[in-house]
């Protein structure tokens, strides 16, 4: 989400003449984008914030902006206490405080046919915010959407709630022009965005929902591929799963938390599921589309979590055998329901086992799973070169390292893999084949 913001105020910034430096040091203006979904997160966004106080002392000119989570919906004031030398502060998504900023201080070339800066600004990005910056045109294979905009379920652990507001769904026909826009400038897949994704379109009148949505989105010309990413295990209806699995656009790849899979610790969590209503879950989609890649989220020590509910997680893991899991270590998150009302308890030393452990469980289920794609022939999206090699993606979300002379950004390529690891697939690209490179 933060790189979708990042995106729509790079365009706007470049309609207003500014351009991309290497170095934040020589930048007239900075802007850092934050997440604070766990403290390590928030702690990387610190130390970049108090580095740039000495570029601040030396330059008093270069304008500092703080956006994102650690801004939130109300920290602004705290944060202007705490850090003086940032001059503007901008919730989620929104640019407007910044844009608004650099019109009152005079800091972008107005076109001056117009009254004022207001119109000048207003008129200059009116057309951006659906466009990608100039340094990713025809550059970014892929982008990220956001479609519904905050969270309203309260789980215990979550701050998002408490920073990026209520639970809201952009209206669809934003969404269409915006991805039909990026389709135009090259992206050829696009991620659609949403803390409780499949919850999209219920706070409308209408009967909207993410499944029309996918299928719409799926439609739009150029366009190669389409992904959601997070579900939640209640909002997960047949329609939506029968829409993945026919529509050939929309690829086989869920993501839906479990979070834990102990019953008292989902219960703690106020996740609002049991782990058999999530079994049942998966049994639906599996069974509608048998070689879905199913994805979670895992939290390990969470308050009270014993040695025993964490066993109970790690064989969840052995029975579902998710095609990935996200894992992470409870963070105490200020403000929400179990930083103010449950004890941090499970040692920083005992988070780390129990992570590992199921790091390593995961690494032995994806080392088996891959090693079954050996020889096969797949379909890969081509994101970018790195280091000599081209990269890409397969609908089902594996990475492919592969050699080719060719330019093939942007290329759907048939890939034989010869080559598996549990994270990365290395294979050949079929050259006697007519039909194996698509524009
Ligand atoms: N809305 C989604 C994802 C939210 S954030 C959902 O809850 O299903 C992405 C992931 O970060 C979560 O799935 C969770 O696993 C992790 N996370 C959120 N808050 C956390 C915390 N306080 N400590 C550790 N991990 C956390």
């Amino acid at each position: 989400m933060n790189e979708a913001d990042s995106r729509h105020l790079s365009s706007q910034l470049e309609a207003l003449g500014y351009n991309p430096i290497a170095s934040a040091d020589e930048a007239d203006l900075v802007v850092l984008n934050t997440c604070v979904v766990r403290q390590q997160a928030e702690n990387k966004a610190l130390s970049r914030l108090s580095s740039l106080k000495g570029a601040k002392e030396k330059r008093p000119e270069m304008t500092i902006a703080l956006m994102g989570c650690m801004v939130g919906i109300r920290e602004a004031p705290r944060l202007k206490r705490q850090f003086p030398y940032v001059d503007v502060f901008m919730p989620p998504s929104e640019t407007e405080p910044l844009l608004d900023y650099l019109a009152e201080k005079g800091l972008y070339e107005a076109d001056r046919s117009f009254d004022t800066r207001e119109k000048a600004l207003r008129e200059a990005i009116q057309d951006e915010e659906f466009t990608l910056p100039s340094s990713l045109r025809g550059q970014s294979v892929t982008a990220n959407v956001p479609v519904v905009l905050g969270c309203s379920h309260a789980c215990t652990f979550c701050v998002i709630p408490y920073r990026r507001g209520a639970e809201r769904s952009k209206p669809p026909g934003d969404i269409i022009e915006e991805v039909t826009r990026l389709a135009d400038q090259g992206v050829r897949e696009v991620m659609l965005l949403g803390q409780i994704i499949d919850r999209y379109g219920l706070d409308f009148e209408d009967d909207s929902d993410l499944a029309g949505l996918l299928q719409r989105v799926a439609a739009i010309p150029g366009l190669a591929r389409v992904r959601f990413l997070t579900s939640h295990p209640n909002w997960m209806t047949d329609r939506l799963i029968g829409v993945v699995a026919d529509t050939e656009k929309i690829c086989p790849h869920i993501e839906i938390p479990v979070q834990a899979g102990n019953d008292k610790v989902l219960e703690a969590m106020r996740r609002g599921y049991t782990v058999d209503e999530y079994r049942r879950v998966v049994e639906r989609i599996r069974r509608r589309m048998p070689d879905a890649a199913v994805h979670t989220d895992i939290i390990v020590g969470f308050c009270g979590e014993t040695e025993d509910q964490f066993m109970d997680t790690y064989r969840l893991a052995e029975e579902i055998q998710w095609e990935k899991i996200h894992i992470a270590k409870y963070s105490v998150r200020p403000k929400t329901i179990a930083a103010r009302s449950m004890p941090d308890d499970v040692p920083a030393g005992e988070k780390e086992r129990r992570r590992k452990m199921l790091d390593d469980l995961q690494t032995q289920i994806l080392g088996k799973k891959n090693s079954d794609l050996l020889g096969q022939e797949i379909e890969v999206l081509v994101e970018n070169e790195h280091k000599g090699r081209w990269r890409g993606r397969t609908p089902h979300n594996k990475l492919v390292y592969f050699r080719d002379d060719r330019d093939l950004q942007g290329r759907i390529v048939d890939v034989r893999i010869d080559e598996t690891h549990p994270y990365s697939l290395t294979g050949e690209t079929q050259y006697d084949k007519a039909h194996a490179v698509t524009p």
